[in-house]
């Protein structure tokens, strides 16, 4: 079963219009842009109050938060090498599977998004070819930095 949405409601990556989200689920795909978004619940009473975030923005958040502990790590030697370098292929290669994935989304529903600005038609199959040859680009340092280890 569906639950109805506010007519406000809008994708946090197209702008466009949600009209459903069905229950008990966190992730959706915007049907235009094609993005997953992330419903999370916002702590307030009387109402429950939701918010939706772009599930790619969510990883990014993470990998700045972990690329944040690891030079903090390994600044302060708190953690062997090689666990700092795992850690970093794992978010290299994250990080490029977003991209990637990004990429290819924008390639198939034409729309990108890149800071606060959309991009529509033959600007974002341009950001979207950008956007995959940057995740290509990071999975391939990912693999190479699986052979250092
Ligand atoms: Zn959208």
């Amino acid at each position: 079963m569906n639950a109805a949405l506010h007519s406000s409601v809008c994708c946090p990556s197209c702008d466009a219009r949600i009209a459903s989200w069905p229950q008990h689920r966190l992730v959706q795909c915007c049907e235009r842009c094609l993005r997953p978004m992330l419903m999370l619940r916002v702590k307030a009473k009387p109402f429950k109050l939701y918010r939706l975030i772009r599930l790619f923005a969510a990883v990014r958040m993470v990998l700045a938060l972990l690329a944040s502990v690891l030079l903090v790590a390994l600044a302060a030697q708190l953690l062997p090498l090689a666990w700092i370098v795992g850690a970093s292929v794992a978010a290299f290669a994250l990080q490029g599977v977003t991209d990637l994935a990004d990429g290819l989304l924008g390639l198939r529903s034409g729309h990108m998004r890149s800071g606060q600005r959309p991009h529509l038609g033959a600007a974002a199959r341009r950001q979207s070819l950008i956007k995959c040859a940057v995740g290509l680009l990071l999975i391939g340092l990912a693999f190479f930095g699986l052979l250092l280890r």
